[in-house]
């Protein structure tokens, strides 16, 4: 079945409730669906209703492409000077022997290995350290553009840029210039959290705000320049939480059409102030990704981090509204891994991501950080994956 006449099943199916079948047909109008809505989605949403919608407003968009990249991140530091309650990664100052803080020519060693791979972008993030500083970040940008000036400088969080132009005494319109100047080209979506303060305060107190947050992305659009957005979810956090969160984002995205893509992260339990709080299961993160497809009707892209929810996860997501798969990582990212997610040593050949999008029936597209189609990989048979083709069991008689 179609996935419109899929949704057409739904606003007229008498057993769901007049609500839901309400908010089918506004899907299918392409018509917005309000804050509340979002609510009783969460609420009262099955799976395969939530599914249906989402997987309708994805092919609407994407068709069966789904995309990926080819990056690798530099962490500078897993030392920071804040203490976020979940957070599995960093070590306070104090615990110094336990973590480490590259010096800028480390950075470049790192970027310097990957010279003859094919990658398009590097991403970096990590904690926050006073050395590190507006002057310092410049340089390595500068420096890593200078190396390899195709390379895609995808780097830090408004975490970041809010202390670093706070101690410079600069205002964010200033700095984000200054950075764009020195070779930043897009900001990922990390730091946003939940943005209400109700959750904000207990998990991720001291660091910027929601609202720096949205400040920061909303000066780095107004320069012409993109970024993407998370939600950490599953945690303390009540649906409407999620929702407002979100509402925050859409309305922002409403003026500037910045943001490139939502990439919603799953609270893991593992080493951190946390681990009291259990983990939701694989069916929240699908109805997540799903109602995340359906609300933001202004984002282009929801993207999974198979590195973090698995890789089955990740391929079922595929048909909760997901297009995007971060990404063919190659084990340097210890974000995932020290919070407990599977996979431990996050790496994933080309061939590996391709067959895994491939085996679930979609078209997977390699593209650069801006969504420009780097290859098509719809029809590409790698070499050792060609069957023998006139084999047969040996006949007896
Ligand atoms: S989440 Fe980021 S800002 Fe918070 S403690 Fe961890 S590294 Fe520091």
């Amino acid at each position: 079945m179609s996935t419109t006449s899929t949704l057409s099943v739904l606003i007229h199916d008498q057993d769901l409730s007049e609500q839901l079948r309400f908010i089918a047909e506004k899907v299918s109008n392409q018509e917005r669906i309000t804050f509340d809505e979002g609510v009783y989605l969460y609420e009262h949403g099955e799976l395969g209703y939530l599914g249906a919608l989402a997987n309708y407003i994805r092919e609407q968009k994407h068709g069966d492409k789904t995309y990926f990249n080819k990056n690798f991140h530099l962490e500078p530091t897993n030392l920071c000077v804040y203490d976020c309650k979940f957070c599995s990664y960093s070590r306070l100052i104090k615990q110094k022997e336990e973590g480490w803080a590259l010096t800028l020519q480390e950075m470049l060693d790192v970027v310097k290995k990957y010279d003859d791979e094919p990658v398009t972008e590097v991403h970096i993030v990590g904690g926050v350290l006073p050395q590190y500083d507006v002057a310092f970040y410049s340089a390595l940008f500068t420096a890593i553009k200078h190396h390899r000036p195709n390379l895609h400088v995808k780097a830090l969080t408004p975490v970041e840029y809010h202390y670093i132009f706070k101690k410079a005494k600069i205002d964010y319109a200033t700095g984000m210039k200054l950075m764009k100047d020195a070779g930043l080209e897009s900001i990922p979506g990390g730091g946003a959290e939940i943005f209400h303060p109700e959750v904000r305060d207990i998990i991720a107190k001291d660091k910027c705000t929601g609202e720096q947050w949205l400040q920061i992305h909303e000066e780095w659009h107004k320069l012409g320049m993109r970024s993407n957005a998370t939600m950490l979810y599953g945690h303390i956090e009540k649906y409407a939480h999620r929702i407002d969160h979100m509402e925050q984002l859409r309305q922002l995205q409403d003026r500037t059409g910045g943001f490139q893509t939502f990439i919603p992260l799953k609270f893991r339990n593992q080493h951190n102030q946390m681990e009291n709080v259990p983990e939701v299961s694989v069916i929240e993160d699908l109805r997540n990704y799903a109602i995340s497809r359906i609300y933001l009707d202004n984002f282009d892209h929801i993207k999974a981090y198979w590195a973090m929810i698995s890789r089955q996860t990740a391929q079922l997501s595929l048909n909760f509204g997901v297009d995007d798969i971060d990404g063919t990582l190659d084990d340097t990212t210890k974000i995932y891994s020290m919070a407990g997610a599977e996979e431990q040593h996050p790496a994933m050949s080309t061939k590996e991501l391709v067959n895994l999008i491939k085996q679930v029936k979609r078209k997977p597209i390699e593209r650069d950080t801006l969504y420009n189609v780097v290859t098509d990989f719809t029809d590409v048979v790698f070499e050792e994956d060609v069957k023998p083709q006139f084999y047969k069991l040996p006949v007896i008689n």
